[in-house]
C-alpha cells in the first residue's frame, strides 16, 4: 500500500486527498475554492471521520493553494506522500493508461488544450505547482479519457468531412473513464463474473453524466464526445442537441463563446427549470412545478434512450450499473429509467430500489439482468492506478 496524494485541479479550485492505495481509506481530504478571488475558502478534513474545519483566506494561485495543502499535511504527519496522482481531463489520443509525468507528458497534455480549453490548463497548473511543492515525489497523470481509447472506430467516428475531423482531431474521446472502469470492476467482483466475460452498461449520473457500454472490462461506446458536453442531460449541460443549433444562433449574432457558455453552463436541468441540483428539481416537481417535472422526465428519458442503445450495442447485458450522486441516491430516476422493461429482463425490486447503502443489487430475483448500485470512488481509483504506475517504474 502507498499513501497517494490525489489531486483534482480546476481553474479556481483544488481538491486534494491522501488516500491509501490499497483500502481506499482517506487520511486527509479537502478542497480549496475560489482560488484567485479576494477571499478563498479552504475546507479541510484533518482525518477520516474527524470534524472538518473551514478557513477563509486569500489564495492567489495554485502554488499558494499547494502551500496551504502542504501545511495541513505537515500537521498530520503526511509530509511526504509516496506519489502524487493527478486527475487530468483530456489525454487526447496520446494516453491510453495512467502515466508517470515528465517533460514530454506535460507537452502532450499541453497539446490537448484545444480539446479541453478550460480543464487541461487547470490540470497543468496543478501538476507544475505540485512538482514545485513536492520536489522528488513522483507524479502520475490519470486521464478521464484513457479508459475509452478502446472504443472501436464505428463508435468513435463522427460522420463529418474526414479531412476536417482529422485536422481538428474531432472524434469521440469520452470522459468519466476512471469511474466507469472502477464501477465495472466492482460490479464484476460483486456478481462473481470474470471481468473479461462481463457485459454491462454503466451510468455515471452526477452533475456531469455519462453512459458507457463495457464489454470484457473495456469501453466500447460512451455518450460523451470530443468534450464532456455530448450525451445525457446534466446539471447545467445540455447533452445531445441538434448540431444545427449553434449555427442558427451564430447567424443570429451569438459568438462561439456565448453559445459554448449557454450549452455548458445555462442548459441541462438548470436551463429547463432553474435548478441544477436533482434533489431541488424533485422538491419543486413534487410541489407542482411543471418545469421541474419536465426537467426530470427529459433527463430520465435521455438515460433510458442511451440504456437501450447500449444494450443493443452489446447484444446482451449481465448488468446495468448506476453510480455517482444521482445514480447512487435517486430511486425516482432509477425506477423511471427501468420501468416497463420486464420483457428485456430488467425489473427493479421497489423496496431494494428505495433503500440500502453501499454496493447492492436492486433487481428482482427472477430478472435476467442484474441492476446494481455501485458507489464510485474516483479518488481511490486514481490512488490505485498511481501506485501501480509507481510500482512498475
Ligand atoms: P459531481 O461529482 O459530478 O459534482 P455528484 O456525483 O456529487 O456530482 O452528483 C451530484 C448530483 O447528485 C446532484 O444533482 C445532486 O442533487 C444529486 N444527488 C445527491 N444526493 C442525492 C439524493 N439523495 N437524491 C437525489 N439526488 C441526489
Amino acid at each position: 500500500m502507498t499513501q497517494v496524494l490525489v489531486i483534482n485541479a480546476g481553474s479556481s479550485s483544488l481538491k486534494y486527498a491522501v488516500v491509501d492505495s490499497g483500502s481506499g481509506a482517506r487520511m486527509v481530504a479537502g478542497i480549496v475554492e475560489r482560488i484567485g478571488e479576494a477571499t478563498s475558502t479552504i475546507s479541510h478534513e484533518p482525518a477520516c471521520g474527524a470534524a472538518g474545519e473551514q478557513t477563509q483566506t486569500p489564495v492567489p494561485d495554485h502554488d499558494a493553494a499547494f502551500a496551504e495543502v502542504r501545511r495541513r499535511l505537515d500537521v498530520v504527519g503526511v509530509d511526504h506522500p509516496g506519489v502524487v496522482g493527478h486527475r487530468v481531463v483530456h489525454g487526447g489520443d496520446s494516453f491510453t493508461r495512467p502515466t508517470l509525468i515528465d517533460r514530454d507528458v506535460i507537452a502532450a497534455i499541453q497539446d490537448c488544450v484545444p480539446l479541453a480549453p478550460l480543464h487541461n490548463p487547470a490540470g497543468l497548473s496543478g501538476i507544475s505547482a505540485a512538482m514545485r511543492t513536492f520536489p522528488g515525489v513522483p507524479q502520475v497523470a490519470v486521464f478521464d479519457t484513457a479508459f475509452h481509447t478502446t472504443i472501436p472506430a464505428d463508435a468513435r467516428t463522427y460522420a463529418i468531412d474526414r479531412e476536417v475531423a482529422g485536422k481538428h482531431r474531432l472524434h469521440r474521446y469520452g470522459f468519466h473513464g476512471t469511474s466507469h472502469q472502477y464501477v465495472s470492476q466492482r460490479a464484476a467482483e460483486f456478481l462473481q463474473i470474470p471481468l473479461g466475460r462481463m457485459r454491462a452498461v454503466t451510468m455515471h449520473l452526477g452533475n456531469g453524466a455519462s453512459a458507457c457500454a463495457v464489454a470484457g472490462g473495456r469501453s466500447v461506446d460512451t455518450s460523451m464526445g470530443v468534450t464532456p458536453l455530448e450525451g445525457l442531460v446534466m446539471g447545467t449541460r445540455s447533452g445531445d442537441v441538434d448540431p444545427s443549433i449553434p449555427a442558427i444562433l451564430g447567424r443570429e449574432g451569438w459568438s462561439a463563446d456565448d453559445i459554448d457558455s449557454m450549452l455548458n453552463h445555462k442548459s441541462g436541468l438548470l436551463g429547463l427549470c432553474g435548478a441544477n441540483d436533482m434533489r431541488e428539481v424533485h422538491r419543486r416537481a413534487e410541489s407542482g412545478d411543471k418545469d421541474a417535472d419536465l426537467a426530470r422526465r427529459v433527463s430520465a428519458h435521455r438515460i433510458r434512450k442511451y440504456l437501450g442503445a447500449y444494450v443493443f450495442t452489446l447484444g446482451h447485458v449481465d448488468a446495468i450499473v448506476f453510480t455517482a450522486g444521482i445514480g447512487e441516491h435517486d430511486p425516482w430516476i432509477r425506477a423511471t429509467v427501468c420501468a416497463g422493461l420486464k420483457a428485456q429482463g430488467i425489473e427493479l425490486d421497489p423496496a431494494a430500489n428505495e433503500g440500502g447503502s453501499g454496493i447492492r443489487d436492486i433487481s428482482t430475483e427472477r430478472a435476467a439482468v442484474r441492476v446494481l448500485v455501485v458507489p464510485t470512488d474516483e479518488e481511490h481509483a486514481i490512488a490505485e492506478q498511481s501506485a501501480e504506475v509507481l510500482a512498475m517504474s
